[in-house]
C-alpha cells in the first residue's frame, strides 16, 4: 500500500515564515488580555468524553464532529475526545480546582490559546485542527461584563488591522423567556416539519432554538417569518439586554441586533454575539463568537455560577489580517555573521557564542562554504556586521569586523569584540 506522508486532511503545517505571524498575533492577544486582566489557563488537549458529551448538548460539534478514541488497560477501556472547543474544559478545570471557592477573586477571568479538533468538511477557513483564542469570565452576571468580553475581542481585531467588522448581537433571554420562546417555536415549526432537513427534525425534539442555526434551511422562507425571541423576553431579560446595548453604544462598537442569532452551542443564555466582516455572505464568516452561559458550572458541580466568553478562530483572523495587508513576509535575518576560513573552528565558535550571550542575533556557516559563498550568505541574511576570522587572526587573538552600512573594516582584539560590535550596532 502506498504510504501517505502528508498532513492529515483538514490540518496544516505552519512553516517558519508563518509561525512568525502567529507569534506576532499571539503577542498582541496576550498584551490585550493583560490590559483587561485576563490570565492564561492551559488545559489538556484531550479530556474524558463526558466532559464534552454533556447531557442535552445537541450541537453538531458534540454529536457529529468530535474525534473520540479509546484506550484499554486491565481496568477496562476509557473514552477520550480531542477538545473541539475551550469552554467546557475550562469550566471543568474551574470546578476541579474549586476556583469558585475564592469569592474575592470572582469573576475569574481566564484566557486560552491552542488547537481544537473537529471532524468537519474542510473548506476555506474551516479545518479539522484549528486554533482558538478564547476567554471566559466566570462567576458574575453583569451586562457590562458581557460588553467587556466583546470589547476585548474587538480591540484585538482592531490591533490586527482588520477593519469593517461588526458585532451581531442577540439575547436568548433568561430561562423563563427562553422556555416560552422554545414553545412558540415548537408550535410554529410543527406543521412544517416535513419541509425541514433531518437535522432540524432532530433539533425540534432536542432544542428547537437551534433550528434557527441551521445552515441547510437558513434561507427557507419559513425561517424568515418564524417568531422572534424579542417578543418573548420578560422584563428582566429586556432590561439586561438594553444595558448590553447601552454599553456597546458607549464604547462605539459597531453592532447590529440579529434576533435570529442563537449560536451553535447549547449552553447559552441571555447575551449571544458573533463578530463578522460587514460584507460577509459566506458561512465561514464569524471571526469570534460567544455569549453568556448559565448552568454549565453547576453541571460540573461548581454551583449556579454564570459565565461569559467567546472563541476566536485564529486561522480566520490571520487570513483577514493578511487580506488587509497587515503582515509583511519577513525573511530570516541576523545582526552579525561570523565568517571563518581555515582551521579556526573553535576560535570562531567562541566568538559566535560571546556575541550571542551579549544578546545579538548571530549566524555562521556549517557547510564548509567558500569565502565567496559565506559573503553571499551575509547578504541573504541582511547581516549588519560581518566578523571575519582566518588563521592569522586566530594566531594574534584578533578578529576583523566589517560594518556593512558604513563599509568600514577594523581589526580588534577578541576581548573587545562584543563591546566593539555593540557600539557599531548602536546598542551600547
Ligand atoms: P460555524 O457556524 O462557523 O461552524 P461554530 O458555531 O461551530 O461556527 P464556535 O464553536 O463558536 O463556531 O467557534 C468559535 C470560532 O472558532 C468561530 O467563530 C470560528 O472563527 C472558529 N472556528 C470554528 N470552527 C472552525 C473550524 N473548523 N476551522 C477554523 N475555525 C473554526
Ligand atoms: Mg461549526
Amino acid at each position: 500500500m502506498a504510504k501517505n506522508y502528508q498532513v492529515p486532511t483538514g490540518t496544516q503545517d505552519f512553516l517558519p515564515q508563518q509561525t512568525k505571524i502567529w507569534q506576532e498575533v499571539e503577542q498582541i492577544i496576550r498584551e490585550e488580555c493583560e490590559k483587561y486582566s485576563y490570565q492564561e489557563i492551559r488545559t489538556p488537549v484531550f479530556e474524558y468524553t463526558e466532559v464534552f458529551k454533556t447531557e442535552n448538548d445537541s450541537s453538531d460539534m458534540v454529536t457529529k464532529e468530535m474525534y473520540t478514541f479509546e484506550t484499554t488497560s486491565e481496568k477496562g477501556s476509557t473514552s477520550f475526545v480531542l477538545r473541539p472547543e475551550g469552554t467546557k474544559g475550562i469550566v471543568r478545570s474551574f470546578v476541579e480546582h474549586k476556583l469558585y471557592g475564592n469569592t474575592a477573586e470572582l469573576p475569574q477571568k481566564l484566557y486560552y490559546i491552542g488547537p481544537m479538533f473537529r471532524h468537519e468538511r474542510p473548506q476555506k477557513g474551516r479545518y479539522r485542527q484549528f486554533h482558538q483564542f478564547g476567554i471566559e469570565a466566570i462567576g458574575a452576571k453583569d451586562p457590562l461584563l458581557d460588553v467587556e468580553t466583546i470589547a476585548l475581542g474587538y480591540s484585538i481585531i482592531k490591533r490586527l488591522g482588520i477593519k469593517d467588522v461588526k458585532i451581531l448581537v442577540n439575547s436568548l433571554g433568561d430561562d423563563e423567556s427562553r422556555n416560552n420562546y422554545r414553545q412558540a417555536l415548537k408550535d410554529y415549526f410543527k406543521p412544517h416539519l416535513n419541509e425541514l432537513c433531518e437535522d432540524c427534525n432532530r433539533r425540534y425534539e432536542m432544542n428547537p432554538l437551534r433550528i434557527l442555526d441551521c445552515k441547510v434551511d437558513r434561507n427557507n422562507p419559513i425561517f424568515t417569518s418564524a417568531p422572534s425571541i424579542k417578543d418573548y423576553w420578560n422584563e428582566t431579560s429586556k432590561e439586561y439586554f438594553a444595558k448590553v446595548i447601552e454599553g456597546l453604544e458607549i464604547l462605539q462598537i459597531p453592532y447590529e441586533i440579529d434576533d435570529k442569532l442563537v449560536r451553535g452551542l447549547d449552553y447559552y443564555s441571555n447575551t449571544v454575539y458573533e463578530a463578522v466582516p460587514i460584507d460577509a455572505t459566506g458561512q465561514q464568516a464569524a471571526v469570534f463568537a460567544g455569549g453568556q452561559y448559565d448552568g454549565l458550572v453547576d453541571y460540573f458541580g461548581g454551583g449556579p455560577l454564570p459565565g461569559v466568553g467567546f472563541g476566536m478562530g485564529l486561522e480566520r483572523v490571520i487570513e483577514l489580517a493578511k487580506e488587509q495587508g497587515r503582515f509583511e513576509v519577513t525573511n530570516k535575518s541576523c545582526d552579525v555573521y561570523v565568517i571563518t576560513m581555515g582551521d579556526v573552528a573553535a576560535y570562531g565558535l567562541q566568538a559566535t557564542q560571546s556575541l550571542r550571550e551579549a544578546g545579538l542575533k548571530v549566524e555562521k556557516d556549517y557547510l564548509g562554504r567558500s569565502l565567496k559563498a559565506q559573503f553571499k550568505a551575509t547578504e541573504r541574511l541582511q547581516s549588519k556586521i560581518i566578523v571575519i576570522i582566518g588563521e592569522e587572526e586566530k594566531e594574534k587573538r584578533t578578529v576583523n569586523v566589517k560594518n556593512v552600512a558604513t563599509q568600514t573594516q577594523q581589526t580588534v582584539s577578541i576581548d573587545e569584540l562584543v563591546e566593539f560590535v555593540k557600539k557599531e550596532l548602536g546598542k551600547e
